[in-house]
């Protein structure tokens, strides 16, 4: 195990009828921002429960941020921070609010010129506004950690600072019932796809961690399905909802390796062609386990055996039938595992080389031994 410091200080109000506890989380002389998506909360409720736990409070709202936040868009909201000074953001919503709502947090407080830097010339993030959270859809871990990821034009760069993990943030897996299958399905994989990251790792890692994360990954696996094919079972939705907090709260990551290649490339296709995040990591992800079968031969085989309890056979029968049941998985939630389904060929990839390298992600993996010439295998792969 290596050394490690671990400090999640998010309050995680869970269950039904939490958004109540708003009330108690933000201070009552707080001025508070409240700041949504394209309008879903609108329309099941959730505005509404926001609004009234809110009280008295003065309450100026900022809406419209879209699915893999724009610079652009998040920009506009330090306007209406200074002319109303505002002292409290709270984001409702999924990873893209979320993720938008900690850059507005560093960019209301930014002394340099442009707070773009913060992406591209690592300009240090050294105040944020405080920031709540009302989760709306399992996925990301945004809710309870550190990082965000935002897009400007075709560059979607990610950031972190312990300055603008949320203060608190609430679940209430009731909300999550008026997620469309699509929304359902990506949630899953992003947070299967979360633990892969730190757990897929080697040399192998320390057994608590592993076990945890082997946890995380059986309950998705079971779950994540009945999320879809029992749309109203609450625990359910429950499981599936806390899954997804601690499979990227820190926990997890904690004193171990961790990958995130699967990640890097897939913000590329987002930012090239649009594809739903989690649907980019269900794209790439068996394609890297296929290529680098070697290097983590170990710990693909602690994965078919604990995770996917395949024992018979030779290690590499029992890492190709992982392989296959990953992919398995990924179809029953209704995400693609092929290029091809996406209407992307190999045309597609020196573009993609091309994003990669001018993002510097030329030496990705746990080792950063995964350079162009691997990407470019683990893209052909993926055809
Ligand atoms: P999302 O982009 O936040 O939301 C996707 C869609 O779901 C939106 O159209 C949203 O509509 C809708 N939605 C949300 N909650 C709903 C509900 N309860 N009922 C009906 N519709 C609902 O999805 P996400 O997967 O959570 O976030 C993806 C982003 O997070 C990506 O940019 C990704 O790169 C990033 N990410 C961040 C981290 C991190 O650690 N910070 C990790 C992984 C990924 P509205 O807009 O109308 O609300
Ligand atoms: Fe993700």
């Amino acid at each position: 195990m290596l050394n490690f410091t671990f400090h999640n200080p998010t309050r995680i109000q869970f269950g039904s009828g939490q958004i109540v506890a708003l009330n108690a989380e933000i201070p009552d002389d707080a001025r508070v921002l409240m700041i949504y998506g394209g309008g879903s909360i609108k329309s099941n409720g959730v505005y509404e429960q926001v609004k009234s736990a809110l009280g008295e409070r003065p309450v100026f709202e900022f809406s419209g941020i879209e699915p893999n936040p724009r610079y652009e868009t998040l920009i506009n909201a330090v306007d209406v921070i200074r002319q109303n000074n505002v002292d409290y953001l709270l984001a409702v919503g999924g990873g893209s609010v979320i993720d938008g709502v900690k850059f507005i947090a560093a960019a209301a407080c930014f002394e340099g010129d442009d707070p773009w830097d913060i992406f591209t010339k690592r300009a240090p993030v050294k105040r944020a506004l405080p920031i709540g959270v009302v989760l709306t859809l399992p996925a990301t871990g945004s809710e309870s950690n550190t990082g965000a990821v935002v897009t400007r034009g075709e560059d979607k760069l990610p950031f972190a600072s312990p300055l603008v993990r949320p203060a608190f943030a609430i679940l209430d897996p009731q909300v999550t019932l008026t997620l469309s299958p699509r929304q359902v399905g990506n949630g899953v994989v992003d947070a299967f796809v979360h633990t892969i990251e730190q757990y897929l790792t080697y040399p192998v890692n320390g057994k608590v961690q592993d076990r945890f994360a082997e946890g995380l990954l059986q309950t998705l696996i079971e779950d994540g399905p009945k999320a879809l094919s029992e749309p109203d079972n609450i625990e359910v939705r429950a499981n599936v909802m806390w899954s997804a907090t601690l499979a990227l709260n820190g926990l997890i990551g904690a004193g171990v390796p961790q990958d995130w290649s699967t990640h890097m490339i897939g913000h590329e296709l987002t930012a090239l062609y649009g594809i739903d995040h989690a649907r980019t990591l269900s794209l790439i992800l068996p394609a890297m386990m296929k290529v680098r079968r070697d290097t983590k031969r170990d710990k693909l085989c602690q994965y078919a055996e604990r995770v996917w309890n395949i024992r018979e056979g030779s290690d590499e029968e029992k890492i190709s039938a992982a392989i296959h049941a990953t992919e398995a998985f990924f179809r029953k939630m209704g995400v693609p595992v092929r290029l091809s389904e996406v209407d992307l060929g190999s045309e597609a990839i020196p573009t993609i080389l091309n994003q990669l390298e001018k993002h510097r992600m030329t030496r990705l993996g746990e080792h950063r031994d995964i350079g162009l010439d691997i990407s470019q295998r683990v893209l052909e792969t993926a055809l």
